[in-house]
């Protein structure tokens, strides 16, 4: 008896870069992994909406790719930015709409420090890092509202309005503390700066210490956004799930990933937990014009990524043997240069289809 295989409908979109390498190299990983553990395949619709496309077109995407994405199950995404691009123009283009008119409210953030991989803090042991960043991905610094008044002149001025609202604060620190409490140290970290920003960032105070309420199995501790950096370098053992606004989160998850060993592994998922549109999954690296097309991208990070769309599609025994393929490769010391290895982008990427054929 044959049984009926489950087709996961992806919409996959490159982007720019190394985002077009690391994808490229996630639906191999992923195309291995539905065909060796088999019962569900993978089906890979591709959007070429780059920065290349866009300075011929002049658009990233079209009038109806937001309804194009919603025929998905689940979204993977590269990266996207150029060096002929203003990033703001590329970021806004693309990334940004997605996730907000998918209403992809949450951003996780996985860190850990892999097998065989080292943090560039030299007291720090892998059990000492390990952490989920929770970042408000819908509002906040990045709600696009503003303005510049006398433009080109000296007196120029300009707004940058950061938005909050009760909703959207109180649903990411429900997924936060939902988060903590999944974890065995059941331990959220709040951050803010609450103490120079005095609406928005007493906003998120006071619902976090309502939410709390609600949790009282959760350990809570509340940090200042400058302050929270000392701490994550110099006591990166005091902390699990951290919760923090869009901008905040943004440079603590870069941060995050280095003292990780590499911004090239860092995975994030951007959920709409209520599940009524596909959620996207992206390495949080850019485009990294630099290496690009040289072939020696890490694509851990994708990979990480790919595992984590693979549990969100349902497939959770899939995801834990990707995630395993992945710890045993960089265990064994199949590693590209930013971690200190001597590996290319394709022999990582081959070590780990090996590795989960060998696993079942
Ligand atoms: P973007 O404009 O798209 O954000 P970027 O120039 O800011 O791109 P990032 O990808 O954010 O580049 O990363 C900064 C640097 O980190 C890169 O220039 C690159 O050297 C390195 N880097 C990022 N991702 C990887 C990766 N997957 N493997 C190896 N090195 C990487
Ligand atoms: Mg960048």
């Amino acid at each position: 008896i044959h049984s009926v295989s489950k087709i996961h409908r992806i919409a996959s979109i490159p982007g720019d870069g190394i985002g077009v390498e690391i994808t490229q190299a996630a639906e191999k990983v992923l195309h291995v992994l539905a065909k060796t553990l088999g019962g569900f395949e993978f089906d890979f619709t591709t959007f070429d909406w780059s920065s290349a496309n866009f300075l011929k077109r002049g658009w990233y995407m079209p009038p109806d790719g937001i309804e194009q994405l919603k025929n998905h199950d689940a979204i993977y995404f590269g990266a996207v930015g150029s060096p002929d691009v203003p990033d703001h123009i590329s970021l806004w283009g693309l990334i940004l709409p997605i996730r907000k008119s998918l209403n992809q409210y949450v951003n996780v953030r996985p860190t850990r420090i892999l097998p065989g991989t080292t943090s560039p803090l030299t007291t720090c042991k892998p059990a000492d890092l390990d952490w989920v960043i929770v970042r408000e991905n819908s509002e906040g610094e990045y709600s696009g509202q503003g303005g510049t008044s006398h433009g080109d002149t000296t007196y120029a001025v300009a707004t940058e309005v950061s938005i909050f609202s009760y909703t959207g604060i109180h649903r990411i620190m429900k997924y936060a503390f939902e988060t903590a409490r999944s974890r065995p140290r059941k331990k959220l970290t709040m951050v803010t700066k609450s103490n120079a920003q005095r609406h928005g960032m007493v906003l998120w105070d006071k619902i976090f210490y309502e939410v709390a309420k609600e949790y009282e199995d959760v350990e809570i501790d509340k940090m200042l956004v400058d302050a929270m950096t000392v701490r994550m370098v110099l006591n990166p053992e005091s902390m699990d799930t951290i919760v923090a606004t869009n901008l905040h989160a943004d440079i603590l998850s870069d941060l995050a990933a280095a003292l990780s060993g590499s911004i090239g592994i860092a995975p994030s998922s951007n959920l709409d937990p209520t599940r009524e549109n596909p959620s996207m999954f992206e390495p949080i690296h850019g485009s990294a014009p630099d290496i690009a097309g040289k072939g020696i991208a890490n694509p851990v990070g994708a990979f990480w990524s790919a595992a984590e769309m693979v549990r969100w599609v349902g497939q959770e025994v899939a995801a834990d043997k990707l995630m395993q393929a992945i710890e045993n490769v960089t265990k064994a010391g199949i590693k590209t240069k930013d971690l200190g290895g001597q590996k290319n982008t394709e022999e990582v990427t081959t070590a780990v289809c090996q590795e989960i054929e060998r696993l079942f």
